[in-house]
């Protein structure tokens, strides 16, 4: 089964319409978001809708899409992210807060071999940055691979013979990964990088061949960054996307 998985897309719709035009040209069985659909970006009530249409074969929550939804305050927000997310309650509809609103608590196991989660697999809002973070979950997680979100940064934690690493992949470059190792893999961001790659990020997983692509996207940067200026939203979050941090 072919897997498309979609992470931290934050309102940005010309960054998610790239991806799905990418994942239109070639076979895909299922599409797993990892949070954080809203916030940040100048679209997210089309943004959602857009996602929702997809029909979703395991989804769950992040950060933002709680405190867009009411579950939470902005509490350990940054000041930009706080006031995006509270902006944004009110750029989206009733029927998109009630959508945010039922997204589950991750770790969610979408198999006896994975699961699916924000942040990790101990603290939905907890990040997985270094080794070191990477380690500590791979000590609670019960589940051979865990797709994760959070950071906005692309990349793949492997833990082989006891040692925890980073395992290279580069993007766009298929890769096999070794059946006596469990994995942690963040497809990074599409609607805000944050690893210096400005474009679009999302990750390709074939659960029969155990394949796994780091895709990067183009999109129209520009036009993005005009929304969210235009939808009184912080202008720090238009401009750092054309540098992808
Ligand atoms: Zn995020």
């Amino acid at each position: 089964m072919r897997i498309a998985i979609l992470s931290d897309i934050h309102g940005n719709l010309e960054a998610l319409e790239a991806v799905m035009a990418s994942l239109e040209t070639q076979p895909i069985d299922e599409i797993w978001f990892l949070g954080d659909a809203v916030g940040y970006g100048g679209d997210p009530e089309e943004t959602s809708r857009l996602l929702a249409k997809t029909g979703l074969a395991c989804a769950v929550r992040g950060n933002h899409d709680k405190v867009v939804a009411g579950i939470e305050e902005p509490i350990g927000f940054s000041p930009i992210a706080r006031d995006a997310a509270l902006r944004t309650r009110d750029l989206v509809s009733p029927e998109t807060l009630d959508w945010l609103r039922a997204l589950p608590k991750g770790p969610v196991q979408v198999n006896p071999q994975t699961a699916a989660c924000h942040g990790s697999w101990e603290d939905e809002d907890g990040y997985i940055i270094f080794a070191q973070d990477a380690a500590y979950t791979f000590y609670y997680m019960e589940t051979e691979l865990l797709f994760f979100g959070h950071s906005h940064r692309a990349g793949v934690f492997a833990e082989m013979n006891g040692r925890v690493f980073e395992w290279p992949a580069e993007p766009n470059e298929e890769a096999e990964l070794q059946m006596d190792a469990r994995y942690l893999i963040n497809p990074g961001s599409i609607g805000q990088p944050r690893d210096r790659d400005p474009r679009a990020a999302y990750a390709l997983f074939d659960t029969n061949t155990l394949r796994l692509t780091l895709c990067r996207v183009r999109y129209d940067i520009r036009q993005a960054q005009m929304k969210i200026v235009q939808a009184g939203l912080p202008e720090m979050n238009a401009l750092r996307l054309a540098e992808g941090r």
